[in-house]
């Protein structure tokens, strides 16, 4: 067992300066705490074969332990790489802490890339160890022989059927930890050592690796539990819907293991029912994720019921809440929806739409318009919109601008890239920009309008592509919508406008009254033509689930 105090307290000579404790703020210390102060705490894990594993933070905590004797076995070196390739599970979790606590990197890779931008981002991480999901060992055997520098594959068995592959170096992850003793000690070093990976999946030029070190993880654990952030906290059971190959599933495993969150994994089901049924069993609070998994959901719910009614709030990030989702599941399940903006390089904590306390006496339709914007900066976060020539703009509401953010968990370079792309992103004095353009109103709202590349230029102005799918999709029967510009000879851009109804409404889908109701809307130069209005069977999504305007610009 590991002597805390004499790890974590060295006693120095310090001269009586008055001044606090040199504590680094690494995350051993977080996993250390979970063991001495909430050792029976829950986390339940939903398996491949639809079983729930259960354990507490007090075996949690052995077991990652052992695991970090393992991999000192392996060979594992403080700054070597180690991958996952995994759903969100209980050992997804311990390699979450043991992988950081011995100096080494974690890179979740996402499951859901394309090939060639998996070999690509192995290759450029220089992985070295990769954990992967006994369920999804037949895409990366396929790509396993272009891995240069891989050595050995880990399989999780997530009881999912035997698939008769064969890997380098293949080892149960069991087998590993079964008779290993626990690390007798946390190694120290410094708090802005590297602890995890992840790749934006750019959708122009090669994907770029983001570093998030100790520090940047423990204070992003501290700001997410914030009460006027997302306020994760002991009393929650926290269910992220979120990959934690996504962002570090939005730091939630890192706050909730500090705070003492009972955590609920779902596995591979992330489709309505099962995700309904882990919320009424497990008395979920908290649940977190992309807006496409809320629709799925809600849908869900209106032909097979279940009671929700234990969360708190749901977290919608990663694209636009649409308006007509909050309402739905205030209206239909007493449910808030907490809508969040952040991104890959901001850990991803950005922003959050709580409201302010005079808020409270608007009236409905100023509140979800309200709660529909991405909301205010959270703490140690800073923002701010700026012109094409780098020239601050108001918080006026009106003014809009290309949004920028600076802060402790905002990456300042991307990993092992000088391309220009990558380099352009960073400002000479000291900001990151985001790509995303936004207004801010004068209660510090931040709303995106559109990333910078999905704006439409129609007759010489802007159209905000997110504002038409909003309204779109608030449109009785439209399950998606996506709007791309297509070159016209006229307007310079004109929209085109793709959905999917919803699925009682496929055959009778009234486009025409969806056309008058847009018109009503916007400027008549800014609707699509009836002709530019299609029905698709399902809008294409990018390996992160945001919708891919470039397949459907390709498609025009
Ligand atoms: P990623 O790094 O893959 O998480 O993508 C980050 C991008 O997703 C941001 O720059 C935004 O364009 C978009 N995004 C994230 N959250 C939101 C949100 N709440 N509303 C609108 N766009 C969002």
């Amino acid at each position: 067992m590991i002597q805390l105090d004499a790890a974590f307290y060295p006693v120095k000579n310090t001269p009586m300066n008055g001044l606090m404790m040199h504590y680094p703020l690494t995350l051993d210390r977080i996993l250390a705490r979970a063991q001495k102060n909430f050792p029976e705490q829950e986390i339940v894990s939903r398996l491949a074969d639809g079983s729930l594993h259960r354990y507490t933070y007090g075996e949690f905590y052995t077991r990652t332990l052992k695991l970090m004797q393992a991999l000192r076995r392996m060979g594992v070196r403080p700054g070597d790489r180690v991958a996952t390739f995994a759903w969100n599970s209980y050992r997804h979790m311990e390699l979450y802490f043991a992988v950081p606590a011995l100096g080494a990197v974690l890179h979740t890779l996402n499951i859901r890339l394309f090939p060639e931008q998996l070999v690509y981002i192995v290759n450029h991480a220089e992985d070295q160890f990769i954990f992967c999901d006994k369920s999804l060992m037949k895409p990366l055997a396929d790509l396993a022989a272009q891995f240069k520098t891989v050595k050995q594959f880990i399989v999780i068995d997530d009881r999912s059927p035997e698939v008769g592959i064969k890997l380098k170096g293949m080892t149960d992850y069991e087998a590993l930890i079964q008779n290993e003793s626990a690390v007798e000690n946390f190694l120290q070093f410094d708090e802005n050592t590297a602890a995890s990976m992840c790749y934006t999946s750019g959708t122009t030029g090669e994907p770029k690796g983001v570093l998030y070190s100790h520090r940047s993880i423990f204070l992003h654990a501290m700001g997410i539990s914030m009460s006027d952030t997302l306020a994760v906290s002991g009393r929650d059971t926290i269910l992220p819907v979120v990959p934690m190959f996504h962002v570090m599933s939005w730091g939630i495993p890192f706050a909730a293991c500090l705070t003492g969150a009972k955590m609920v994994y779902p596995g591979s089901q992330l489709i309505g029912k099962p995700i309904a049924e882990l919320i009424e069993h497990e008395k979920v609070t908290l649940a977190a994720g992309v807006p496409t998994i809320w629709n799925v959901l809600l849908q869900h719910l209106k032909k097979d019921k279940a009671d929700i009614s234990s969360l708190r709030a749901m977290v919608v990030g990663g694209s636009a809440a649409p308006p007509a989702l909050i309402a739905a599941y205030e209206k239909e399940h007493g449910v808030q929806i907490l809508h969040a903006w952040g991104m890959t390089e901001t850990s991803p904590l950005g922003s959050v739409a709580q409201l302010k306390p005079y808020m409270q006496n608007w009236g409905a339709d100023a509140l979800l318009k309200q709660r529909a914007k991405q909301g205010k900066v959270v703490p140690l976060v800073e923002a701010r919109i700026v012109d094409d020539a780098g020239k601050e703009l108001a918080w006026d509401g009106k003014a809009s601008g290309e949004l920028q953010v600076r802060g402790p968990w905002i990456a300042s370079s991307y990993y092992n890239m000088e391309s220009q792309d990558a380099g352009a992103a960073f400002t000479a004095d000291g900001w990151f920009g985001t790509g995303d353009v936004a207004r801010i109103d004068e209660h510090g709202f931040i709303e995106i309008t559109d990333r910078k590349k999905d704006l439409i230029k129609t007759r010489g102005e802007w159209l905000s592509s997110v504002e038409m799918e909003n309204t779109a999709m608030a449109f009785q029967g439209v399950a998606e919508a996506a709007v791309v510009g297509r070159p016209d000879d006229v307007r310079g851009e004109a929209a085109v406008l793709f959905l999917t109804p919803l699925p009682d409404k496929k055959d009778t889908f009234d486009m025409k009254a969806l056309h008058a109701y847009l018109s009503e809307k916007f400027a008549h130069w800014q609707v699509p033509k009836l002709v530019d209005m299609h029905i698709i069977d399902a809008i294409p999504k990018t390996s992160v689930g945001k919708f891919d305007k470039k397949v459907l610009r390709a498609r025009l």
